[in-house]
């Protein structure tokens, strides 16, 4: 039995407690930046079963792993995904349930994700103008998330951010406006660079991508920020709005490569371990899940040694690099 305070330490020595579980990878938008308009979803015996994800989960956290976010895809679209929640809610050595959703069930299952235990999550808005929203995400109602976004609020979760990507020509004009509907919830924002996963037929990502300097260099002109030092192993930095509840995050996988801290690795719906986000590093688990599906030592142990080919760090817009063709929602936002 692996030592849980050693056995997911990588070749770099990062300890990895950080788990991101993909828990489908359908969903009812159709961002221009994570899908293309025509999509074709992975048959049912393709992905895990929700036992297979929790046994999965159990598998982390009992190699140490006190962290786990759901993602997908979109998570609340999954049947049945609350027993699972709830399950996962109740593993041992798990301190935080995080949830990362479009906010299309939110108004139905704000208070039920809450009672399961989830402790924190973030709600993708990237327009306040409902003809925009419609145009970014093809299929999404702006009413019915913001009507999600404020049952969360009212839910008492212990934190809620608004995630942005933002896109030249596109949303950088609301870039603002966002900010100040946070401030408003007194909830958090985060901005986040867009990322070449997947071939998308919307736009050129090169033409849209804005970077997070430009970002703060606007709201800087509106709002005086201080950095907080938070420790969250990711490319990501947090400022607090001076005079306000609300924090903003700057997520830039893009422009700044924060690999050598990194705490996580991803688990994709197809039960494929990825190891890092903009490589293709990853181990089998759902073969093993179905040769031998009482053996969760064997599990662990595949995860253990899965820790040896964490690559040191990724790389995006290299051209010595192979393009990623796996998309946004099959390798678990
Ligand atoms: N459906 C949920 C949602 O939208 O929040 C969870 C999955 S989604 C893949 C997770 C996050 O990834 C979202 O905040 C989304 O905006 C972001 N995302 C998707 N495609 C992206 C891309 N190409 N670059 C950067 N972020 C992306
Ligand atoms: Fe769906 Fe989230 Fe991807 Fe949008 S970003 S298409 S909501 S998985």
């Amino acid at each position: 039995m692996p030592d849980p305070a050693t056995a997911l330490i990588d070749k770099h020595g990062r300890h990895i407690d950080y788990v991101r579980l993909s828990l489908t990878d359908r969903c009812d938008f159709r961002c221009v930046y994570c899908m293309a308009e025509e999509m074709t979803f992975l048959p049912r015996k393709q992905i895990l079963s929700l036992e297979e994800i929790y046994k999965v989960a159990s598998a982390f956290t009992e190699l140490g792993v006190n962290k786990i976010r759901l993602t997908g895809g979109e998570p609340l679209v999954r049947n049945n995904v609350m027993s699972l929640i709830q399950d996962i809610g109740q593993l041992p050595g798990l301190d935080e349930l995080l949830l990362t959703t479009n906010g299309s069930q939110l108004e139905k299952l704000s208070s039920p994700l809450r009672d399961a235990g989830v402790n924190r999550i973030n709600i993708s808005l990237d327009s306040l103008n409902a003809e925009k929203f419609k145009k970014m995400t093809r299929t999404g109602k702006l009413e019915q998330v913001l009507k999600g976004v404020e049952t969360a609020v009212a839910s008492g979760f212990d934190s809620i951010r608004l995630n942005t990507v933002v896109l030249r020509g596109i949303n950088d004009d609301e870039i603002v406006d966002l900010l100040e509907y946070a401030m408003g919830l007194g909830i958090s924002i985060a901005y986040i660079e867009e990322m070449p996963l997947g071939n998308i037929n919307d736009h050129q990502r090169e033409d849209t991508m804005f970077s997070n300097e430009e970002v703060m260099a606007i709201i800087s002109e509106h709002y005086a920020l201080s950095p907080i030092e938070m420790i969250t192993a990711g490319p990501s930095r947090y400022y607090q709005v001076e005079g306000s509840a609300s924090k903003v995050g700057f997520i830039s996988p893009v422009s700044h490569n924060f690999c050598e801290s990194c705490n996580r690795v991803r688990v994709t719906v197809e039960g494929r371990l990825l190891l890092c986000l903009g490589n293709e590093y990853s181990t089998d688990l759902r073969q093993l899940l179905r040769d031998q599906p009482e053996n969760s030592e064997l599990l662990k142990q595949s995860i253990v040694e899965a820790m040896d080919i964490k690559p040191l760090r990724h790389y995006f817009y290299d051209e010595e690099q192979p393009q990623i063709v796996r998309f946004m929602n099959m390798t678990g936002g």
